[in-house]
């Protein structure tokens, strides 16, 4: 009989990967946050396209209202800074990152204890600091290990997909319209470092997760 594990495990090299996904939310006090619109959809399809081929995963994951993969190992945090965090404490004993993370530029400089209240006549000035970038930090110290940005991008895609590419010390970056915020299905751009550059999809994101790493890890296709 062929087990589950025997036939999806048909790779010689097995590597363990980092994967980050969903959004962040940052604290404004303790009821209110600012967030986005990730619903980690992709970073947790490519976690589970990951796993399927073997290797080991961990999931770094901002709050999302999706199950963790079978036999992936997740690590749920809530705002950036927990997410470098847990990212910094796993980084060491990884063969690659992936962040499809969509991790909130900023957050509010000091959080307030109790619940701000409302005032009808008077608007509101938030403060806000800006959030490390955790993949450029880890990117900053992956020596010959892989490292996968994805990136959002709502005008000059292309320019930014090639300077992120390098601003970040990545080797692959994943471009995506905005149509892929929550939805079922993306289309997305692969973009290498060598200069090489793949359309991809539309596709649900399961089979786009298979497809892009057909062309990132095609050594254990
Ligand atoms: O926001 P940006 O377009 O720079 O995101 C590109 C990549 O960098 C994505 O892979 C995202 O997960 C990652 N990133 C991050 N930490 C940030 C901002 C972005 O890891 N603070």
């Amino acid at each position: 009989m062929v087990t589950l594990a025997a036939a999806t495990t048909t790779n010689s090299f097995m590597a363990q990967y980092l994967v980050t996904a969903g959004p962040t939310w940052e604290a404004l006090d303790p009821v209110r946050f600012l967030s986005n619109r990730s619903s980690g959809r992709m970073g947790f399809a490519l976690a589970a396209a990951l796993q399927h081929r073997g290797h080991e995963v961990v999931l770094v994951h901002g709050p999302v209202a999706l199950t963790v993969p079978t036999g992936v190992r997740a690590l749920p945090v809530e705002s950036a800074l927990e997410m470098l965090a847990a990212c910094q404490s796993v980084w060491s004993a990884c063969d690659g990152v992936f962040a499809v993370a969509a991790v909130a530029d900023y957050r509010p400089k000091e959080p307030q204890q109790s619940k701000i209240k409302r005032h009808p006549n008077q608007g509101l000035v938030l403060e806000l600091a800006p959030n490390p970038d955790i993949l450029g930090t880890l990117a900053a110290v992956k020596g010959s290990r892989l490292a996968v940005g994805f990136a959002l991008e709502t005008e000059h895609g292309e320019a930014e997909a090639w300077r992120k590419l390098e601003a970040k010390n990545l080797d692959f970056l994943v471009l995506n319209g905005p149509e892929a915020q929550g939805a079922e299905q993306s289309q997305v751009q692969l973009f290498a470092v060598g200069g090489k550059v793949c359309p991809l999809g539309p596709l649900p994101k399961d089979e786009l997760a298979a497809q892009l790493l057909q062309h990132i890890l095609p050594a254990d296709s």
